[in-house]
């Protein structure tokens, strides 16, 4: 479980949370419960991080927030976590049946062989009991010999059950999505490659480096709020654009990457040229009303992936081709290895 405290702590931490959530209009429900716990009890670096951002600029966190809050930064990370151990258990449960259903085919010919022992000993003579002993001997040493394999089977199964249990519980504080905009983050898009159904093969993947330009300028016209909007906005617009099977994560200040499935690199430059254009369309809206067009555009490097490709060397591809389009002039997107689509 992820509360280890006592229950004398944890009626501390709970104190100590409830403070902290009175004077916000959120209801006093679970999940305002759990997200206030959290983070009274520091045990969720990526929540208290989004929550002293919120708390400097003094926000006042309304229960569409907290759900928010709650969905992003624990809920999700149960879901994932939850989907991670039930693979890993079912494939450790899988091999131990197979290990036991061997050992007890040994069992059961051992079993048939005294059976038929005992009726053989019906009428004995001194040396076909010599011969039978002599079978008996050598199939309780072969039935030793399994039963010590499986000993030394469910040992190994048990120091792998111990790496599931360490591994889940690193999960559980490492973050895996970018609290602004619910993308992944880095260590999310590592582990959502890693859950493909067959991770090595990277024939049926293409990659898309995503970079907003000029983002600085757009920071420093506007401001870092707005600035913010801008990331969220880009992070909206991939959402929309993507199928399901598809992962976009926030990488960096605003750098994203967006890995496609089962797509040509054709109709991947289109897609890469269609979020282009949706981004271009996209208004800065400021609190008084103002609206500027027009300012926010990406660059995108597409680059599909090879039988012999690791993350990284996919990633430097289409790296390079995001250069390129920056090279280039910006706002357009560049397939690695060809000529750009504009
Ligand atoms: P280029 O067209 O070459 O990509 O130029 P650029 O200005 O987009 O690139 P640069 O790397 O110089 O600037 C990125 C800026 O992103 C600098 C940093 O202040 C800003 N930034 C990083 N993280 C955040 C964030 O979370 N919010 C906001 N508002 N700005 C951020
Ligand atoms: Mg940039």
């Amino acid at each position: 479980m992820r509360y280890q405290q006592s229950r004398e702590e944890s009626a501390e931490i709970l104190r100590r949370a409830l403070q902290l959530m009175s004077p916000h209009p959120a209801g006093y429900h679970p999940l305002s419960y759990a997200v206030w716990y959290e983070h009274a009890a520091d045990l969720n670096p990526p929540l208290t991080q989004e929550l002293d951002k919120l708390r400097a600029c003094a926000s006042m966190l309304t229960d569409t927030e907290i759900c928010r809050l709650h969905a992003l930064h624990i809920a999700a990370r149960d879901v994932e976590m939850f989907e991670l151990a039930q693979r890993e258990l079912r494939e450790l449960i899988g091999r131990t049946e197979q290990d036991t259903a061997a050992a007890e085919g040994t069992l059961q010919s051992f079993t048939e062989t005294l059976a038929h022992t005992t009726e053989r000993l019906a009428e004995p003579d001194p040396q076909s009991v010599r011969t039978l002993l002599k079978d008996l001997l050598a199939q309780a040493s072969h039935l030793q010999s399994t039963l010590r394999g499986l000993h030394a089977q469910l040992a190994k199964q048990r120091e792998e059950v111990a790496g599931v249990i360490e591994r889940l519980e690193r999960a559980q504080t490492e973050p895996l999505r970018d609290p602004l905009t619910g993308l992944e983050n880095l260590a999310g898009f590592r582990r959502a490659f890693d859950g493909q159904d067959d991770p090595a093969d990277f024939s049926a993947v293409v990659l898309l480096a995503v970079d907003i330009d000029y983002f600085k300028r757009i920071n420093d016209t506007h401001g870092h709020v707005i600035g913010d909007k801008v990331l969220m906005k880009v992070a909206k617009i991939l959402r929309e654009q993507l199928g399901a099977e598809d992962v976009a994560a926030r990488i960096g200040g605003d750098e994203f990457v967006v890995l496609l499935r089962g797509k040509a690199l054709g109709a991947a430059a289109a897609l890469a040229e269609r979020i282009r254009s949706a981004t271009q369309r996209s208004l800065i809206v400021h609190p008084d009303g103002a609206q500027f067009a027009g300012e926010v555009t990406l660059s995108i490097g597409v680059a599909s992936g090879r039988g012999d490709d690791s993350l990284e060397t996919l990633r430097h591809r289409a790296d390079a081709a995001l250069y390129d389009a920056k090279a280039a002039g910006r706002n357009r997107v560049s397939v690695a290895g060809e000529i750009r689509t504009r």
